[in-house]
Order: structure tokens, then sequence, then C-alpha cells
């Protein structure tokens, strides 16, 4: 792995934004009010290099920004791809489709685009959803509990829905309310 993150970090040298950052100089999260996230994201048809390395700046800016998941379009990229890390690795997933849900449970969300913010939002407990993976390969992953609540919310990002359409009881995340489940690693930020 440690070819893998020089690898990384080489291939960014050239076009840092931040030429005095480390390893990373993840780029910016769009914000909410970026239209970019309000847009119907593309499918992706075909798995290139671009592919690839979408997902790895993808990867970077949800470890920099200490969360679960993230989005294409929250990095600018209105295409079908999500990562997910609720802790025991990274997965891509490219034009992924929610295939089936069950039960219904009501959490804390936050969200790395409307950093500030948390509000309970309903989903399903359970989800499995089918996705393509940087190796072409179709795949299924399912999920419950802090997975499942990440897909559901990244697949939203790629209809342009984010979680506060969905919430209730939006309030300030700082507000000593509860720290969302998706933030217990670092309270203080967004998570997906
Ligand atoms: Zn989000």
């Amino acid at each position: 792995m440690a070819e893998v993150e020089n690898g990384r970090a080489n291939s960014r040298d050239s076009g840092a934004l931040h030429p005095n950052g480390a390893a990373g100089c993840p780029e910016p999260i769009r914000q909410y009010g970026d239209p970019v996230l309000r847009a119907r994201a593309r499918a992706i048809r075909k798995i290139n290099a671009g592919v690839r390395e979408l997902s790895e700046r993808m990867t970077d800016a949800m470890y920099a920004a200490n969360g679960v998941g993230l989005a294409a379009p929250q990095i600018g990229e209105a295409r079908r791809m999500v990562v997910i890390d609720v802790g025991s690795g990274v997965t891509t997933l490219i034009n992924p489709r929610l295939v089936s849900s069950e039960g219904t449970a009501v959490d804390t969300e936050g969200c790395l685009s409307v950093r500030g913010l948390v509000g309970e939002v309903r989903r399903a407990e359970s989800v499995r959803v089918r996705a393509v993976g940087l190796d072409g390969k179709e795949f299924t992953l399912e999920g419950e509990g802090l997975l499942a609540r990440a897909l559901q919310h990244e697949l939203d990002h790629l209809d342009g829905v984010l979680f506060v359409d969905r919430a209730e009881a939006i309030r300030d995340s700082d507000d000593g309310a509860g720290e969302p489940e998706e933030q217990a690693h670092h309270p203080a930020q967004g998570s997906q």
C-alpha cells in the first residue's frame, strides 16, 4: 500500500492547489448552494484512468474530512460514483442502485456539503445495493446500521438530494444535542 500512497502523492505534485500540503492536498468539498449538488449525476460508461483517478480524489477528500462516505458531485463531478468507508476499508461504487431495503430507522445525520447542520433522517434500516467496482465487475453490497444510512445518503447525492431535504429537527451540529452516529470520530465535522 505504501507504493500506492506514493503514487498518489507524486501524481498530484504538478497540479497541487496547496503545494505545501503533505500527501493528499485534498480538494475542497462543494458546499450547499453549489448547483452541482443539485444536478442528477451521469452514469459512468467506461472505467478508465480518469474514473480510477476520480475514485482516488474522492477517497482522499473523504478521509481528509474525516467522513464515512462521499459522492462525486461533492467534489464537483456530476458522475455516478460513491466511496464509502465505515471502518472496514474503502469501497468504490460505480453506478450504484438500490435493489432492496427493509425496515426503517431514524437517526441523526450530517453532510460534508452542509457544514454545521445535523438533522433526524428516517431511512431504511438495511439495504442492498448493486454497483460496479473499479475492476469492472458488478457486485452487491448489503448493509445495515451506519453502512445502510451512508449508502442511502450517498445515493441521494447522485440524484441531487441532500439530507436536509429529508430531515426533521434540523439544528446546529454543535448545539450539544447529541453527536450524530456518523460523526463519532470527529463530532465537529459533517460526515458524508
Ligand atoms: Zn452528504
